[in-house]
């Protein structure tokens, strides 16, 4: 059985561009345009002219920023061949997809109506939505719903599913370049994941 789960931010979903948006409406210019940070904690490690303060300001003004999910751009050649995997395939109906993503409350729709919401209007509508509040949970769901293979771009969500023996991979992004782990599971595109598990 062909099960697969889909990470949204930083696979389907552009939320470093949303939260880079965010820190420049604190501090003008301060995020260069294109920016795309080497870790998770690049903002303010990267000599960017960000504080700690005002990111952790940004984070809380993505909280009360109404439909802050809703708002965000896509990855366009995932989105599309995700499309075409769910639509094209030989056997669509033999396959489960669901969408992993830790989000949080922000302002305006819960969580998971905008993650519905963005995926319809990126073409996928019906979709199975998992919304968790912890990173780490997503360990404990892909383990329950046993997963034929899941894609996340975050490092150590990859080692929290692997060490529990979940077939997991890692969409290759700058910010996860900081270890030659996971070569064998590290793939460029959605497609390169959708060819090797998709069935
Ligand atoms: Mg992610």
């Amino acid at each position: 059985m062909v099960r697969l789960a889909i990470d949204i931010d930083g696979i389907l979903a552009r939320f470093v561009e949303g939260f880079a948006r965010i820190l420049n409406d604190i501090h003008p210019g301060a995020i260069p345009l294109g920016y795309q940070p080497s870790s998770w904690n690049a903002f303010v490690e990267e000599s960017l002219d960000v504080t700690p303060d005002e990111y952790r300001g940004a984070w809380g003004k993505v909280r009360d920023t109404p439909s802050f999910w809703l708002r965000l751009d896509a990855y366009r050649d995932n989105v599309l061949d995700l499309r075409e995997y769910l639509t094209k395939s030989s056997a669509p109906w033999s396959r489960e997809v669901y969408f992993l993503t830790s989000r949080f409350a922000t302002g305006g729709e819960s969580a998971q109506y905008q993650t519905c919401a963005w995926l319809r209007g990126q073409g996928i509508p019906n979709a199975n939505v998992i919304v968790v509040d912890r990173m780490e949970d997503k360990t404990l769901i892909a383990v329950t719903l046993k997963f034929s293979a899941i894609i996340d771009d975050n490092l150590e969500t990859v080692y929290d599913l692997r060490n529990a023996g979940v077939n997991a991979y890692l969409l290759d992004q700058p910010w996860n370049r900081v270890t030659t782990d996971f070569e064998d599971y590290r793939v460029p595109s959605l497609r390169g994941f959708l060819k090797r598990e998709g069935g």
